[in-house]
């Protein structure tokens, strides 16, 4: 423990539990396990839990609600399409949740979400699945330390000690 708090620059590692908060389900959560370990100030984080977090001493408990804008952003596409399967190439394994690069009509790259699998519909989405949504983050700050010479240089944390494995 020490009085560090969170600035931009400072490594930071929070153990946290996501909840959607329209229907209350725990959408990912560490608490418990290692902490999640991340740059503060680069945008690595959703906007509102890094501008949440900011100036958190270690130690401190956090309770921040995200509006859409402040996390995955408002919606603007027409939300999650029925696909036949036979429509994406074959050596691709869908499965809920995953996202993949596709070439549209126009012969252009999007990045598509696998929202939903229901028999030969894939259901894709252009956005985010959590687009739109109100979410709220529990948790602590474990965390706040100096980042290395080596993190400054690659823009990212290298997990809650500082080592890199590349
Ligand atoms: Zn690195």
């Amino acid at each position: 423990m020490s009085d560090r708090t969170i600035e931009d620059g400072a490594i930071v590692g929070i153990t946290y539990t996501l909840t959607d908060v329209d229907n209350g389900k725990v959408l990912d959560r560490n608490a418990g396990g290692e902490p999640f370990a991340f740059l503060s100030g680069q945008g690595q984080v959703l906007k509102g839990l890094e501008a949440g977090l900011n100036g958190m001493a270690v130690g401190t408990e956090f309770d921040l609600t995200l509006e859409p804008a402040d996390a995955y952003g408002e919606r603007t596409g027409p939300g999650p399409q029925a696909v036949k399967r036979r429509e994406f190439r074959k050596d691709v394994h869908m499965r809920e949740g995953m996202r993949f690069k596709h070439n549209n009509s126009k012969g252009e790259e999007v990045i598509l979400w696998v929202t939903k699998i229901a028999g030969s519909r894939i259901y894709v989405d252009t956005e985010h699945p959590l687009t739109g949504k109100t979410l709220r983050f529990t948790g602590k700050v474990e965390l706040v330390r100096d980042a290395t010479e080596e993190e400054l240089a690659h823009g990212h944390a290298h997990g809650v000690h500082g080592h890199a494995n590349h």
